[in-house]
């Protein structure tokens, strides 16, 4: 044997069985164990046992301090895989790549999902680290990552600012952990079909009109009597409205003059609104944990639990919009140039992106009554209120 150490890992139980062993086969474990060549006695191998345990544990601890240390300090630390967006050295850019995460950055915070920005930089071709295709996993993981903010952590803790450049800022860096915190947790809620409930009313009682769909995926938006105080008596097929309102968004957001007049009549972004939120959530964070600080105690009931945990997801859910529905600004600067592309990002980015599109410039449409003409579509049943 060349070194005890190898021995001695873990201590007494490391070397007993081997000294058990050696008598069970009727060895002298004095003259059992050549190191150097001399024999190492049974006391002689238990004392240094002790000793090399103890020489590990300091190193560990050393290595502990040195790497806290490093830490606190914002150096970067290497790791076996390469972390997206930067060299192995965590510091040099890799361009391409740190323009894809501002992208998904901006994209996420405007209201997209991270599940249609994977899809969409899979159908695209954009290869991850690996060169593999993206998951809603890897992509939400990646963008939950402090180091992308410039952030050094510790043992899952931000530390310290790291000294490489950052990607995204703080503030984006915690509104994304925000966002797609309650997206995790929050109830799957199922997805809309109707983009544009909320913005039409009925032209001749003036209530809201609603979703409304039949067999057949014949989908309609309706005045609806009942639990509504809407007369009953006006509908009208959803493709119809739907594509007059896509090609209204699309012909001015494709216009650079429209455009500079609707950033231009954007009331100005609040940012205390959001830090307001973001404080609000963390504190939702606190009461979350408080609650099962309560259940654990047995302060409360399993069914207590549940009902507070609940109130606090809603509560959650209403600050997430006022997170997500606030960059309205950028939402207008990010937008594809050409129609040809609006028109793809319209298709390809959901109802969420829609609506946001739609609630910058449409305060609402009037439906009127069908004419004569009931088989196509007559663009004079249509009163816009236009925000610009
Ligand atoms: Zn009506």
């Amino acid at each position: 044997m060349y070194k005890t150490d190898r021995l001695s890992r873990g201590g007494g139980p490391g070397y007993a069985p081997l000294v058990d062993a050696i008598e069970a086969a009727g060895g002298d474990p004095n003259r059992f164990i050549l190191a150097d060549n001399s024999w190492v006695a049974e006391f002689e191998l238990s004392i240094r046992a002790a000793m090399d345990r103890e020489a590990s544990a300091l190193t560990a601890a050393r290595m502990a301090d040195v790497r806290g240390r490093e830490a606190a300090a914002g150096k970067p630390r290497p790791g076996i895989a390469r972390g997206y967006g930067y060299e192995r050295d965590c510091v040099s850019l890799i361009d391409d790549e740190a323009a894809r995460i501002k992208e998904a950055a901006s994209r996420v915070l405007d209201g997209e999902s991270v599940y249609s920005v994977a899809q969409d930089w899979n159908r695209q071709g954009v290869p991850s680290t690996g060169g593999g295709q993206w998951s809603t996993h890897v992509l939400r993981k990646l963008l939950r990552q402090p180091r992308i903010a410039g952030l050094r952590e510790h043992h899952g803790v931000v530390v310290a600012v790291g000294q490489w450049p950052a990607i995204i800022s703080v503030d984006e860096h915690e509104r994304l952990l925000a966002v797609t915190a309650a997206r995790r947790h929050g109830r799957k809620k199922a997805p809309r079909t109707y983009p544009l409930v909320g913005f039409l009313r009925c032209g001749r009682c003036g209530t809201n009109l609603r979703s409304l769909g039949r067999e057949g995926g014949k989908r309609s938006y309706a005045c609806r009597s009942g639990e509504e105080d809407g007369c009953g008596g006006l509908r009208i097929k959803a493709e119809w409205v739907e594509d007059a309102v896509r090609d209204y968004v699309v012909g001015v957001l494709t216009d650079p003059l429209l455009v500079d007049r609707l950033v231009a009549a954007l009331p100005l972004p609040d940012d205390s609104t959001q830090r307001d939120a973001l404080e609000q959530l963390r504190q939702l964070e606190l009461r979350r944990d408080r609650i099962t600080d309560l259940l654990v105690d047995g302060s409360i009931s399993k069914a207590d639990a549940k009902r507070k945990r609940l109130e606090v997801d809603d509560a959650e859910a209403v600050l997430q919009r006022t997170l997500a529905d606030k960059p309205a600004s950028r939402t207008l600067t990010n937008l594809p140039s050409t129609a040809h592309g609006m028109l793809a990002a319209w298709n390809e980015r959901g109802i969420d992106y829609q609506r946001s599109l739609i609630n910058l410039m449409i305060d609402q449409i009037t439906i009127h009554p069908a004419g004569a003409v009931r088989r196509s579509f007559d663009p004079d049943r249509l009163s816009w209120s236009l925000r610009v």
